[in-house]
């Protein structure tokens, strides 16, 4: 069983905040023991038992909502601030997760057509069992909290391996919906370093994965959950991109701009990390950026980077594109660890690790483009495809924009809009991922489609699946379907 404990450190001071069990894969195995019967229990009160509980579990969150926005802040290091909004935006999609589980996922009754005629059918969503989350540490509450809402929603239990970086707010959450659901373990965190997540996706009990992380980890993820045939939502980052046109409303997108490439110090999977600007705002553009830009510093509207390594990252990609490109605030004295200072870089090659690979850091490229299709077309000429942005006060081209644009979630006028919105799915295509959270995809995630036909009366002369059918049943058919289908109609 579990014998070692690894410590949390407050990223900014180096100071521990806690000390958490390094769950093997017994602990796991035990965790999801006890999960597979909380989850019969669960399944089984039907949709208004989970929904009056869940609110409730709400609730008790809601109350700790300073508390665990201190330990957040404590964890990550990011301002108070930043991560009481993460709270209530996690909060918000409990609420709507809970609320919206039996409209979305309840039995219906479906149309047979005129060759089912004689049928009824229904359509369901039941639950999987036990489901798996495997989180990140950028937004320990925000994050997990959008598999695991919609997966407790959808009337699963819920297995919860936190980033080794932020064990305390994953084990405090689990003891949060503990306290309004007493009876059975129907949320756990189980704390430890990779290998305790590498357990959680082997198991064979656990009937999903939802994983949020890296593209190289989701890789190693699907392929244990392969051994299992274990189906997978995986979130990754992205590489997302801003584009502003020539009517666009240049403060407001500056603002937007920075907040969204710099808060959370840019560690924020649909951060804005590319700007493609139109060739006739340009320069007004970039001024106004870099005024705003000048007035921001880390350690004081954002925090530090959260994960060490990250910081080599970050100054591998300022390096490389200093050396072709223009840099506009910043530079790489910017770095200095733990804190990285906002840092903007012009006339970048498209081809520089800091347009192509995730940052993850308070750094944004900016490019100038002829016109919006040439935005578009840079934008979308990426591996990544999580999210985007667009700037344009002509609502008919902002919106043909962004539907355009290769990503699961487009923001217009407006940075990372989409994720307060809980009947929004959220997650990507490419190398951002697949599958969705939140909404009703997002419950849709956690359930397994039931379908069912039920014959109400025999059709006379008709019995097709038999070997009794004869000639004549099948010329009937082959009238009824030409009847059906074999004339040009629109
Ligand atoms: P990882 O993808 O390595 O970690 C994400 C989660 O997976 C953590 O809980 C981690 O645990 C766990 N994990 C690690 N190895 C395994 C494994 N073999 N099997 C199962 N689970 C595993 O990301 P990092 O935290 O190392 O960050 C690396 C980069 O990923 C960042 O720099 C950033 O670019 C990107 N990232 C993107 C995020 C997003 O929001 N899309 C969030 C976080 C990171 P543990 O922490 O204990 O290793």
């Amino acid at each position: 069983m579990t014998t070692l404990t690894f410590d949390s450190l407050n990223p900014a001071t180096g100071a521990v905040v806690g000390s958490h069990p390094n769950q093997d894969a017994e602990a796991v195995g035990a965790a999801v023991a006890r999960a597979e019967t909380a989850a019969a229990w669960w399944g089984g009160l039907g949709h208004a038992g989970r929904r009056r509980r869940l609110l409730d579990a709400k609730a008790v969150v809601t109350r700790h909502l300073r508390e665990l926005a201190a330990l957040v802040h404590e964890e990550t290091g990011k301002p108070v601030g930043d991560a009481t909004l993460e709270i209530v935006l996690a909060i918000t999609h409990l609420d709507w997760a809970a609320r919206h589980a039996e409209k979305v996922l309840r039995r219906r009754r479906v149309a047979t057509g005129m060759i089912g005629v004689n049928l009824a059918a229904s359509l369901e969503y039941l639950p999987l069992g036990v489901v798996g989350v495997i989180g990140p540490w950028n937004y320990p509450v925000f994050t997990p909290m959008g598999s695991i809402a919609y997966a407790l929603a959808a009337g699963n239990a819920v297995v919860f391996k936190p980033s080794e970086l932020t064990p305390g707010v994953g084990v405090r959450m689990a003891e949060l919906v503990a306290e309004a659901v007493p009876e059975h373990p129907i949320f756990q965190t189980v704390t430890g370093l990779g290998e305790t997540g590498a357990a959680l996706a082997r198991d064979p009990r656990v009937k999903k994965v939802a994983f949020t992380g890296s593209t190289a980890t989701a890789k190693r993820v699907m392929a244990a959950c392969a051994e299992n045939l274990t189906p997978v939502v995986i979130e990754c980052g992205g590489k997302d991109a801003f584009i502003v046109d020539a009517d666009a409303d240049l403060e407001a997108a500056a603002d937007a701009c920075l907040w969204g490439a710099l808060s959370n110090a840019g560690q924020t999977c649909v951060g804005v990390e590319r700007v493609y600007v139109v060739d006739a705002v340009y320069e007004p553009f970039m001024r106004e950026l870099s005024q705003r830009a000048a007035s921001v510093r880390a350690g004081e509207h954002y925090g530090p980077i959260t994960m060490p390594g990250q910081l080599d990252v970050i100054r591998r990609h300022i390096d490389e594109a200093a050396k072709s490109g223009t840099v506009v605030t910043g530079g790489p004295d910017s770095v200095r660890a733990p804190f990285v200072d906002p840092v903007i870089m012009a006339d970048v090659p498209e081809d520089s690790p800091a347009v192509r690979e995730e940052t993850f850091g308070p750094t944004i490229t900016v490019r100038r483009t002829r016109d919006v299709h040439e935005a578009l077309e840079l934008a979308n000429a990426s591996a990544y495809g999580l999210a985007g942005t667009v700037f344009s006060r002509n609502k008919r081209r902002a919106m043909e924009l962004a539907r355009a644009m290769r990503t699961g979630m487009t923001a217009v006028n407006s940075v990372i809009s989409f994720a307060g919105v809980p009947a929004l799915p959220f997650g990507g295509v490419g190398d951002s991922g697949f599958g969705r959270i939140h909404g009703a995809d997002g419950l849709r995630e956690f359930a397994r489609p039931k379908a069912v036909s039920r014959q109400r009366f025999a059709l006379p002369g008709m019995n097709l699946t038999s070997f009794t059918r004869g000639e004549q049943e099948l010329e009937r058919l082959i009238r009824l379907v030409t009847f059906l289908h074999g004339r040009r109609k629109r």
